[in-house]
């Protein structure tokens, strides 16, 4: 008698296709959280896409629970949360191809400038007045006019505002050292912004928006608050201070796609780097450094099945990794978390920067474009 054999296939449906979701109620409770720590107004920086969470998705967020300004790096950006119906005041604060002065003034979007070429560049493309921040450096040698210069950035602005090109509403600084809350660390800086912003009153500008801190000097120094704290790493649930906890705003989540029993002896992946000291169960998932896995990982590492943490084993590929679940072997198409905001046997994106020797901004924002996105 010859059996037949009927194929049996998992449909594809049983596979949960690799989905970064955002938590959007994750993202309102950071910025209640930040709202507590400050009286000034609370700017949501949603550059990079949103910390790689959905620049509109976070905004809209953020804005709901009560934060009054957007942040952005280049106008683009700015131009796309206008489209999206977002119509609070949005600053663009760095723009490697130069600044569209027409568009925003157009959209109401401000821009920070931080030279004296770039803001004379603005003055001579904006046909309507562009609402200005001039953007101080306040210590960190990283964009921002120097001190030296900052008289004639003044200048140049009076003569833009003379010719109705621009309108001086901002000054802006940068905290090189918040992380370490240590309000020492923060002091010089903060004395540079005094005297910037007082500069910028003398020469006949004001009333002014001042805003120097991001997330760690929002939650740990209310001497860097001024008018306005920038929030973007706190909104995504990372405080670069380590010294709040804030709500993890996304989960990284794939599926087994292949598993198999395997012999003590067994090397695993390129190079066979990992020789399995037991027998043991092996479970293939579907990602990999492509999908901002980074390729550098601690031993320490693992993912999220069944409720229980299993280590990645062997090197990770450009589109998968292997992990190794022991006793159990999970069937195709069994949920894996990679991080999310659960804790217990569910990595947050704070071990995925451990194990990777970083820190969490380059997890989240490293997720690649072939995951799914969605919002929780
Ligand atoms: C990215 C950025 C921020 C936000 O910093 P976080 O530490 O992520 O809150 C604020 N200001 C400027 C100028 C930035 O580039």
């Amino acid at each position: 008698m010859t059996a037949v054999l009927t194929p049996t296939r998992t449909p594809l449906s049983a596979l949960v296709a690799p989905t970064l979701q955002t938590i959007p109620e994750a993202v309102a409770a950071n910025v209640r959280q930040v709202r507590a720590a400050t009286s000034s107004t609370v700017m949501a920086v949603v550059k990079a896409d949103g910390y790689g969470h959905g620049a509109v998705t976070v905004a809209r967020a953020a804005v709901d629970a009560g934060a009054e300004w957007l942040g952005v790096t280049e106008v683009a950006e700015a131009v796309a949360l206008r489209e999206a119906g977002l119509s609070v005041p949005i600053l663009s604060w760095l723009n490697p191809a130069g600044a569209d002065a027409v568009r925003a003034a157009a959209q109401r979007i401000d821009i920070a400038v931080g030279s004296v070429e770039e803001l004379r560049q603005l003055v001579a493309d904006a046909e309507e007045p562009v609402r200005v921040h001039l953007h101080l450096d306040t210590g960190m040698a990283r964009g921002g006019c120097a001190v030296d210069d900052w008289a004639e950035l003044l200048r140049v602005a009076r003569r833009g505002a003379a010719a109705g090109r621009l309108e001086v509403v901002g000054v802006m600084g940068h905290l090189p050292r918040a992380d370490e809350a240590d309000p020492a660390a923060n002091a010089a800086a903060v004395l540079r912004m005094r005297q910037g912003r007082d500069a910028v009153l003398r020469a006949g500008f004001g009333p002014l928006l001042v805003h120097l801190a991001a997330t760690a000097g929002a939650l740990t120094d209310p001497s860097t608050h001024f008018g306005m704290v920038r929030i973007g790493a706190g909104l995504v649930g990372i405080d670069p201070s380590e010294t709040v906890a804030l709500a993890g705003a996304s989960r990284f989540t794939a599926s087994v796609v292949h598993s198999a029993g395997v012999p003590a002896g067994t090397a695993v992946g390129y190079g066979g780097t990992c020789v399995l000291p037991r027998a043991t169960h092996l479970g293939l998932v579907g990602v990999g450094y492509a999908d901002g896995i980074p390729r550098q990982l601690s031993a320490e590492a693992g993912v999220e099945i069944g409720g229980r943490r299993y280590p990645i084993v062997g090197r990770v590929s450009m589109d998968q990794i292997v992990v190794d679940t022991g006793e159990e072997r999970y069937p195709r198409g069994t949920a894996v978390t990679l991080f999310g905001p659960e804790g217990g046997a569910v990595p947050s994106i704070q071990d995925w920067a451990r194990w990777a020797g970083t820190i969490p901004h380059t997890i989240v924002t490293g997720i690649g474009p072939r995951v799914q996105r969605s919002i929780a």
